[in-house]
């Protein structure tokens, strides 16, 4: 049976990542410091025989027993409103935690797959952004925590993959949403679903003119498992070019939830990207792949299941309490 280590195992990607390796047939060693993740996104994994869990944060040594296959790095705060809340462990999460995962894929001759993230491209001058646009990224902006520890930990990973060998993946991952996200984790998916579901207003930040492109997770899981499995070393976006304003896209939430919620207009967030757009050409070639699920369904499927949380989990406003960090 092939071993996988999935960190960030408790969030949102990390757990759909552990769903698809077990449903492929791998041993799946999970691994969080549950600061921003949450057991009950895996819990029922528990239960099986090929499935274990350590609580653990990657930015500190990783010692592992037994040989690891693959290595999946998707530990890291994924939201704007984390990186304001724990800037310090998003930058080493990605810096430290990579470097600590490249020696334990040395170690154990592993194959390492990092998350990278559209991020990556900042506020970006060119659209759609295809890979070998540099970006446009300020280092000591609120998101640069985020933007340029991810930036650091591809310069890593090419540094490990030239100089030592090691056989590695970058996936660039875009705006992607589905179930077990943090329904307050500030991201707009789940805002604008919580809003309505409380019957509160939308709140869209600036006038709504700036864009993104929404992926499903089902389709990004299927991405980042064909990135693994190919023979490509060098970075890969994956997402739907399906692109929307957010004001579009808040006037669509309210279509699809039936409620007859309010827009109202909250300023926009320092160096919030203006328009964002993934170029897939080539995850089309070289993976064969493409999005299949459309947004209408997809979303309609993520409301389904935030609708079907308890009233208290619906009504807090944080999830996490950031003032144990560990
Ligand atoms: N946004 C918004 N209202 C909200 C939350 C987010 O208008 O309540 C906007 C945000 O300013 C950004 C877009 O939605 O332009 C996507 O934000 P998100 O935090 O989901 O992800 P980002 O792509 O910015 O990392």
């Amino acid at each position: 049976m092939k071993k996988v280590l999935i960190t960030g195992a408790a969030g949102f990607l990390g757990s759909h990542l552990c769903d698809r390796f077990i449903k492929e047939g791998f041993y799946v060693i999970a691994m969080d410091n549950l600061i921003t993740g949450d057991l009950k996104n895996i819990s029922h994994l528990f239960p099986l025989e090929q499935f274990e869990f350590h609580h653990h944060d990657v930015s500190t040594f990783v010692h592992l027993e037994g040989n690891v296959d693959y290595i999946l790095h998707f530990a890291s705060p994924a939201s704007p409103i984390d990186y304001l809340k724990i800037p310090i462990e998003t930058l080493k999460v990605s810096s430290l935690g990579t470097l600590n995962l490249l020696g334990l894929a040395m170690q154990k001759k592993s194959r390492i797959l990092v998350a990278s993230t559209s991020e990556i491209y900042g506020d970006p001058l060119v659209h759609p952004q295809n890979e070998d646009y540099y970006g446009n990224v300020s280092s000591i902006g609120p998101r640069g925590v985020y933007d340029e520890a991810k930036r650091f930990m591809e310069s890593l990973t090419m540094a490990y993959h030239r100089y030592h060998g090691l056989d590695t993946r970058i996936v660039r991952i875009f705006n992607t949403y589905g179930s077990r996200m943090r329904l307050n984790d500030g991201r707009v998916v789940p805002a604008f679903m919580g809003q309505a579901l409380r019957g509160e207003d939308l709140t869209v930040f600036g006038d709504g003119s700036q864009t993104r492109s929404f992926c499903y997770i089902d389709d990004q899981v299927e991405g980042i498992y064909r990135l693994l499995m190919s023979d490509y070393t060098d970075p890969i976006n994956i997402g739907n070019p399906h692109e929307t304003t957010i004001l579009e896209f808040a006037q669509e939430i309210i279509k699809l939830t039936g409620t007859d919620q309010k827009i109202i207009h909250k300023p926009l967030p320092q160096d919030d990207p203006l328009q964002r757009q993934p170029d897939i050409s080539r995850a089309k070639e070289i993976l064969s792949w493409e999005p299949k699920t459309n947004r209408a369904e997809g979303l309609k499927i993520v409301y389904d299941y935030f609708k079907s949380l308890s009233p208290e989990e619906l009504q807090k406003k944080e999830h996490r309490d950031f003032s144990n960090k560990s």
